[in-house]
């Protein structure tokens, strides 16, 4: 492909190779209240340079790409718009302590007296009552709808609400439905309002009104205990104050005072993530979501629905906390909900879904507007008879170039609007031109580079001997253009102990030969011809060399490693061949060898829970950063495998491939007969997965808001370029939007996502993702439009990088106050006024505080010093570059129920919540996570499952050392199998499959994946955590 042409504006900035920004013309920088977070860990601004006017070439323009004839388009049309309704804000305009907030860790309703705590929630729950109005057949309208337009949820339940006395006084604090939006405030002949609001006490269709009720005299019950015997430790200890991930102020006492002749809090009668999960799955699987409108909330991630682009980008490339902006700052801090999206610009989509379309705009490069840069989409509008065109995000108005007219037709749209990619679709590729390149080159194919550490450990493990065998079979794999008869990525090899061993794999070799480097001081590269090969020329070497690298070092007693320099020799070798690439490196041990970047061991538990804890998330020097940095520039992603057996520093390890855009895999105490398949799939998928390299993400606006945050697996050099020396398809980037004006309520927020990167062939490409929110000044249209899963999205990964910044302590507490916040403004704003005391959450939201916990009893924010660090510094690095799916399930684990699988189904059984109480000494249940997965056996699980599953009579016969099941020819296995299959495929990291036995001592591990439950490391049960926010609602309020 051509890459010549110019542009007369370059859009990227080249001073710097690879760190260049976008040029500028973005709005101003008007400092912004900051409400959220954690405060100030902004990157420091440096300006994008300008960049280099190219001559013109004389190619003609490329003929357009794109051929595809069904484009559809139904864009922003006005009347697809949710209506909003006027709900009554009986507390806007006042100072409400919400304001208060602020940025300051300390906010004002801390100071709640923690020794008053027990008293209060006795004071709380001696009149608590879980109202189940919600679901109650006598009040169909609150139910979630079941039917209904599956495109317009809003208008579900489109019934006034009805109002349920409480059934004990009308001063009790319980739990029972109140209207969510007065009816009083539907306007005569208006649409009844769309149901905004949930009360905690949803629970299944035939459940009485009052599913708890206080017993006069009785003690105070808020908690329940999992029935179970002793001998799992931690659920038999009473709660300790200040408990490791105790939220603040936790009771003392009091959640352990349930026992088994109390009553307990009915946990049937909160809301279960399985019944949401479900309900959204009955009212939208299968569906269609086609993204013609604008501010669509869409299905959840664990709905499956096809989705069809009609302008806006696809739920699989962004989704957003909230698809309802507000339109103020003001009323922003009011509610304290983050605005924010999570982009995913390489998601892979189901092979049902049509693919991106590449688009040419011929030698001139993309059509952008002069003003703000923002490049052709649909949320541009056409005038003057299609001779100009009004940027729908600076509303500059922009000169339609000659090549690019076309006549308007009566409706004011381009004649060629669904031809038009651009025009018509949310997402779409453009081909860039010679000024999106690095120094104005096309530039080269990319390459990988395998550096495997052949040390003694890494040796007497097997692994070098295996990555070696699968490499010969792997490298036919690479990935390649669509269409391309093979990979144009070049390979290429390193071993390395405490010394480097580069090889030539010239095709004209009979044999590779290798050239050490023993002085890892001042790294280079040996070699510059015949490093980096084509994987079918230099065939016969490449194997040559995998057959005896294992052999060389077969007898090594060489036990010390370097790290750093392994990373700079692949950083020196593709800056020498000027291209892109990533780097594999297989390594088992903390680099103690003399060498820059060498590591000591400095674990130090103790530190758990003290100011200093947060040194265990910071790297041992900068060293690593500057080599970040460095990879990043020369556009070099880093990928590392551990295998440790023993601390090997993963916070300082995990650096490089952090903010390069790599991945981290670990395999503790690595054993071959049982990992290596673990081991092999993550490497097959991670080899072969569709990936950009030199890469770099702006994200546009329209006026009154702007991107201010961005979390992930990246690097920013400047305030709003993010970059990053590869992304793959399972990478997301999440981005916080501040105010820095007033919206405007009829255009809604605008957001356009422009990725410039190389593909796999070598090609420089514009990625495009445009997708459109509403706006309103009512809070109940923002509540209602929420993503509860996008939430815990932002709030864990900013959560986590707060902790190195701040004590634990203080992240906590800061997730449990916006918690509340968010809750309390909505029961301000949109609940009825007459139903103070209650808990009233909001149907959107009516998981926040269920996921909350589970993100505060993770090991990341836990702080028990029972934690390995590099277990939490591995979660950590994760989660920071996970999407939607994979916090949803990482936070709350999938637990299924095996035994009541159906053979004859495609189906999966039916989840059930995560919770002693829903296991069962007949049952077995698989719980994964994302990157943990078990297989529970109950003490009376049936024979016949055991038998068809295991092939052995019973359960004392299981062995609990498999990690795959055997395959057997009988449909409990098939479908056993088939199950573990499709949850790994679903999934970017494979997952190693535990086998446990009830009782067994290992089963404390599956235990603390319970996450309802109290934590065995610490961290509240759910319901424990409920009642708490419900009564630092009712602070607030008062
Ligand atoms: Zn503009």
């Amino acid at each position: 492909m051509s890459q010549q042409g110019y542009v007369a504006t370059p859009p990227y900035a080249q001073a710097k190779p690879g760190m260049g920004g976008y040029s500028t013309g973005f709005g101003s920088t008007t400092p912004q209240p900051h409400y959220v977070h954690y405060g100030g860990t902004g990157q420091p601004y440096s300006a994008a340079q300008a960049g280099h006017l190219k001559p013109p070439h004389g190619h003609p323009p490329d003929p357009s790409q794109f051929g595809q004839t069904n484009l559809q388009n139904g864009i922003y049309n006005p009347g697809n718009q949710i209506p909003s309704y006027a709900v009554p804000s009986p507390c806007s305009g006042q100072t409400s302590p919400l304001q208060s907030h602020g940025s300051n860790t300390q906010a004002n309703y801390q100071n709640v007296a923690q020794p008053l705590f027990t008293q209060q929630v006795t004071g709380q729950l001696d009149a608590m009552q879980i109202g189940d109005h919600g679901s109650s057949p006598v009040h169909p309208q609150n139910t979630p709808s079941l039917s209904g337009p599956p495109l317009r949820p809003s208008f579900q339940g489109s019934q006034p609400q009805q109002f349920l006395p409480p059934i004990s006084s009308p001063t009790s604090q319980g739990l029972p439905i109140a209207p969510a939006v007065p009816a009083a405030a539907v306007p005569p002949g208006m649409p009844p309002p769309p149901r905004v609001g949930m009360h905690v006490g949803l629970a299944g269709p035939n459940q009485g009104s009052v599913a708890y009720q206080q017993v006069p005299g009785q003690p105070p019950l808020i908690g329940y205990l999992p029935q179970q015997g002793g001998m799992y430790g931690g659920q038999q200890r009473g709660l300790q104050q200040n408990y490791p991930g105790a939220y603040p102020g936790a009771p003392a006492t009091g959640a352990q005072l349930a026992g088994p002749q109390q009553k307990k809090l009915d946990p049937d009668s909160i809301p279960s993530p399985i019944q949401v999960i479900e309900e959204d799955k009955l009212r939208r699987s299968g569906q269609l979501f086609v993204t013609n409108t604008k501010g669509q909330v869409p299905p959840l991630v664990t709905t499956n629905c096809v989705v069809q682009d009609q302008g806006n980008a696809s739920p699989r490339f962004i989704r957003c906390t909230t698809y309802c902006f507000p339109s103020t700052a003001d009323m922003a801090k009011q509610c304290q909900i983050p605005l924010a999206a999570v982009i995913k610009p390489f998601a892979i989509l189901p092979p049902n879904e049509a693919p991106l379309c590449v688009v040419s705009h011929g030698e001139s490069g993309p059509i952008r507007c002069n003003r703000c840069k923002a490049y052709m989409c649909p949320l541009m509008q056409f005038i003057e008879g299609g001779r100009r065109y009004q940027c729908g995000f600076c509303n500059c108005i922009n000169e339609v170039p000659p090549f690019y007219f076309q006549h308007l037709d009566h409706m004011g749209r381009r004649l060629d609007h669904y031809d038009k990619p651009e025009l018509s679709l949310g997402s779409y590729e453009f081909m860039a031109t010679l000024d999106y390149c690095k120094n104005s080159k096309p530039p080269n194919p990319p390459a990988f580079i395998f550096m495997i550490d052949v040390s003694y450990s890494n040796i007497k493990i097997g692994c070098v001997k295996l990555i070696c065998e699968e490499l010969k079979t792997l490298l036919d794999k690479l990935p390649r253009e669509d269409q391309a008869e093979s990979s144009a990525i070049r390979v290429g090899f390193v071993t390395y102990n405490k010394v480097l061993h580069f090889y030539n794999l010239k095709s004209s070799l009979a044999q590779p030969q290798m050239l050490v480097v023993s002085d890892v001081g001042e790294m280079f590269v040996p070699l510059l011809d015949g490093f980096l090969v084509d994987v079918q020329d230099s065939r016969p070497v490449i194997n040559n060399l995998l057959d005896q690298i294992p052999e060389m070092f077969a007898d090594t007693s060489e036990s010390e490693t370097v790290f750093a320099p392994v990373i700079q020799a692949g950083l020196e070798a593709l800056k020498a061949a000027e291209c892109s690439g990533k780097l594999f490196i297989f390594h088992s041990s903390l680099p103690t060898a003399e060498a820059p970047g060498k590591l000591r061991n400095r674990d130090d538990r103790k530190l758990v829970n003290t100011e200093k804890e947060k040194t265990l998330f910071q790297p041992q020097s900068n060293f690593y950063e500057t080599l970040a940095k460095d990879c990043v520039a020369n556009s070099c992603c880093v990928d590392v495998f551990l295998f440790p057996n023993q601390y090997v520093d993963v916070t300082t390890m995990g650096i490089v491939p952090m903010s390069t855009g790599g991945s981290l895999y670990k395999y503790n105490n690595f054993q071959i007969q049982t990992d290596a398949e673990l081991f092999l799939n993550n490497l097959r998928k991670d080899v072969q997965k569709p990936i950009g390299f030199d890469a770099i993400m702006r994200v546009r606006t329209n006026t009154g808001f702007r991107a201010t945050d961005f979390l992930g697996s990246m690097y920013m050099n400047n305030t709003t370029d993010v970059e990053v020396a590869a992304i793959d398809c399972d990478k997301a980037i999440t981005v916080e939007f501040k105010h820095d004006d007033k919206l405007n309520e009829e255009n809604g927020a605008l957001i356009q996502c422009a990725l410039l990167y190389t593909n796999v062939a070598g090609h420089r490409r514009l990625r495009i993702h445009n997708l459109a929110l509403n706006c309103s000044s009512q809070h109940a249209d923002l509540y209602k439009s929420c993503e509860t899963d996008a939430l815990i999205n932002l709030f864990a990964k900013s959560a986590y990088r707060a902790i190195l910044s701040q004590p634990l302590k203080n992240v906590r507490e800061i997730l449990v106050n916006q918690t509340a916040h968010i809750l309390a403004c909505y029961r301000k704003n949109c609940a009825s006024p007459s139903s103070a005391g209650q808990l009233i959450l909001p149907e959107a939201m009516k998981l926040l505080p269920v996921y909350m916990n589970c993100l505060l009893k993770s090991y990341v924010l836990l702080g028990s010093p029972d934690l390995p660090t590099d277990e939490r510094a591995f979660q950590r690095l994760l989660v920071t570059c996970m999407d939607v799916v994979g916090t949803q399930s990482f936070f709350y684990p999938r637990l299924l129920p095996i035994h009541k699988m159906d053979v004859n189904s495609e189906e999966f059984p039916a989840a059930v919540r995560c919770s002693e109480e829903r296991l069962a000494d007949g049952g077995i249940f698989l719980l994964e996570n994302g990157v943990n997965m078990f297989l529970w056996f109950g003490l009376n699980s049936q024979p016949e499952l055991i038998q068809g599953i295991f092939n052995v009579p019973s359960f004392a016969h299981i062995n609990t050392d498999l990690t795959s099941l055997p395959e057997l020819d009988n449909p409990y296995s098939k479908k056993m199998r088939s199950i573990i299959t499709n949850i790994r495929n679903q999934n970017p990291y494979s997952m190693k499959m535990i086998i446990l036995k009830q009782k067994d001592k290992a089963e404390g591990i599956f235990r603390q994946f319970l996450v309802e439950d109290k934590g065995l490391h610490g961290g509240a049960s759910y319901v424990d955590f409920l009642c708490y926010v419900h009564k630092e609602i009712r602070q607030l309020l008062t």
